[in-house]
């Protein structure tokens, strides 16, 4: 498919750290997130260049509702967390739309329940999981959903 190059890079695989990217199709591309204090904190983003979900194409918002699903069952298998949490906020101005899609540990603490979640992204809380965990999870996922 004919793709305008993403401005902002993030749509752009060859741009994407390849230890950190997961799988892509035609149109969404998952890597595990750069800096979570969170094992298992996946991003979901178009590889097209788009700021609103009302943006999508319909193929394209087929393929989210997919996405969301298998990856929620990757984590699952992987991590043994049978609840995935999927966000999207977009704060930052003309932020490329990405959705987060965390797997929710069993033994959460009630303060990072739900939204709470998002503090596992704070300075600090960063450093928990290694760059090393995460490319080993990465590799984890990438094996298991290319099997399916
Ligand atoms: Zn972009």
């Amino acid at each position: 498919m004919e793709r305008a190059a993403c401005p902002c890079g993030r749509g752009d695989d060859e741009r994407l750290p390849s230890e950190f990217l997961i799988a892509h199709d035609d149109h969404w591309s998952v890597v595990h997130a750069y800096s979570s204090g969170l094992l298992g904190w996946l991003i979901l983003q178009p590889r097209r260049h788009v700021i609103h979900l009302a943006d999508l194409t319909d193929e394209e918002a087929a393929g989210l509702g997919v996405w969301q699903v298998r990856l929620a069952r990757a984590l699952a298998e992987e991590l043994g967390t049978p609840k995935a949490y999927v966000a999207g906020f977009g704060e930052s101005p003309g932020s490329h739309l990405h959705f987060h899609v965390v797997a929710r540990p069993a033994d959460l603490a009630q303060d990072r329940a739900g939204p709470g979640v998002f503090g596992f992204l704070a300075a600090g809380e960063r450093e928990k999981v290694s760059p090393a965990q995460r490319a080993e999870l990465a590799a984890r996922l990438r094996a298991r959903l290319a099997a399916h």
